[in-house]
């Protein structure tokens, strides 16, 4: 059997490519083939540098088979890598739909079967895409998953409206995978779940097999944790954010999961890549990593060192571009081999090298938009996490005075340029409403200000013709 015709998993199915181009209709395999130095580069069985992965789409025979885990509670395999749709390309503003299109089938065709959506995502839109986008392909061919917007639970009626307008957004009878979306506080969870009766509501449904499993996603401290973990209920499985910032940093994602693991309950990892962070690390850091193993990505690290670990039922990424797509599916292929031991100390150090900048723990969600005084929250914050990582940051202490002022009008010209003025950091008032959905937990307004106050300072020394 050619490797075309592998079977691809499925919900206790098993259909082949053959069966599942079928029911894409033509075009996907045939997409984006990139160039000749691509052709010979796959030929020769070269690894694509991250440079050329940037800019180019692998040939199709250079994409490997998905690898699966067994979700131990239902037995069925699930894709290694899990579709995130919370970040489908745009246009306009609004999700860009052949785009979008092209990634699902890709991703589908190639062996992806679990995907991943919320009623927030791309401000409603994103459950009514995915529903169409798989709306062609069996219903038991894939693992559709969605969440419960916590903070628009007011009481069981408005629960109960929810479901109900997801699994017609969906076009669905049923989710496979069912969450409460980011959970932050023990006095969140009784007031929007327990105390109104909605997390009963939503065991009946599961009952009467309208949601297959049913979890909850996490945002919230080891304390928070603990009780939820230990407060009687049956979690058949828990989202949690994990990469290797998280895993040697603040949030204690090595924590979460070894506890995940003592209780048996799989997880499903949220942020491999910290919002993008790790897929473009620092000139240090991009050089242990290059030292250790010359042909990878900072990306394939990232996910390597996720998957290693293996009470990880999936991976959830958000893939905007197909050479993304292509590459995550080849590093959770079934070629893929965990984080050897020395590995493990280099991805330490490199995480070390990372947090020993200031960055700013913003993921890009955007869950805190709009702002209603119009700051670019996200813009703001991931201008400055990119100058950061590029060595962009002037500090007249550390610098000649002509590097100084190469680097400060650098700054101020690109920030001018990524973010609107009336958009930027200045104009946050400090009314803290973006606090109180950030999934991140960290002080939005300080580090508003803290940018504020940076770049006024740069603009001071303008004046002083430094
Ligand atoms: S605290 Fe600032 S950035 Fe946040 S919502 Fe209020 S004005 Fe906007
Ligand atoms: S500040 Fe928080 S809510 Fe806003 S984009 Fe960043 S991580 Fe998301």
């Amino acid at each position: 059997m050619s490797d075309k015709e592998k079977k691809l998993e499925s919900g206790g199915k098993e259909i082949t490519r053959r069966q599942a181009l079928k029911y894409m209709g033509a075009g996907v395999v045939g997409l984006g083939l990139a160039g000749s130095l691509l052709s010979s580069c796959a030929k020769r069985q070269q690894k694509i540098s991250p440079e050329e992965l940037t800019t180019a789409t692998l040939e199709e025979d250079t994409v490997a088979a998905m690898s699966y885990r067994t979700d131990n509670v239902y037995g069925e395999k699930i894709s290694l890598l899990g579709f995130g749709t919370m970040r489908y390309p745009t246009v306009n503003g609004k999700i860009d739909e052949e785009k979008s299109q092209e990634l699902v089938d890709y991703a589908y065709q190639h062996g992806v079967n679990y995907f991943d959506t919320a009623y927030l995502y791309h401000n409603g839109d994103s459950e009514l895409f995915t529903g169409k986008a798989l709306k062609k392909y069996p219903r038991e061919s894939f693992y559709l998953a969605t969440k419960m917007p916590t903070w628009l639970v007011t009481d069981l009626a408005s629960a109960k409206h929810l479901f109900e307008d997801q699994l017609r957004k969906c076009q669905v009878e049923y989710f496979d995978y069912y969450l409460l979306h980011s959970l932050r506080q023990i006095s969140e969870y009784k007031k929007c779940y327990v105390d109104n009766g909605a997390l009963e509501y939503l065991k009946a449904e599961k009952a009467a097999g309208r949601i297959k499993r049913l979890g909850f996603s996490f945002h919230g401290d080891l304390e928070g944790f603990e009780y939820l973990l230990n407060c009687g209920e049956q979690w058949d499985f828990v989202q949690i954010q994990m990469n290797y910032l998280d895993w040697y940093g603040p949030l204690q994602s090595d924590r979460l999961y070894a506890m995940l693991e003592e209780k048996g309950i799989q997880c499903i990892i949220m942020e491999p890549l910290r919002g993008g962070r790790l897929a473009k690390v620092n000139p240090v850091a991009a050089d242990l990593l290059k030292k250790a193993r010359p042909g990878d990505t900072p990306a394939e690290w990232a996910f390597r060192f996720v998957a290693s670990y293996p009470n990880v039922l999936t991976i959830l990424s958000g893939m905007t571009e197909m050479q993304y797509l292509q590459e995550n599916i080849n590093t959770l292929s079934e070629n893929f081999k965990p984080l050897d031991e020395k590995e493990h100390k280099v991805v330490e150090a490199v995480a070390n090298a990372i947090n020993s900048y200031n960055l700013v723990p913003c993921t890009e969600c955007d869950y805190c938009d709009p702002c209603p005084y119009g700051v670019d929250i996200s813009g703001v914050f991931r201008h400055y996490n990119r100058c950061v990582n590029e060595g962009i940051i002037p500090d007249k202490m550390s610098q000649s005075q002509s590097e100084f002022r190469r680097k400060r009008r650098e700054y101020l010209i690109s920030y001018d340029k990524e973010v609107a003025k009336e958009a930027q950091a200045n104009h946050c008032i400090g009314c803290g409403s973006c606090m109180q959905v950030c999934p991140q937990r960290f002080d939005i307004v300080a580090n508003l200000r803290r940018i504020d106050k940076f770049v006024d300072s740069l603009k001071f020394h303008n004046t002083q013709n430094v």
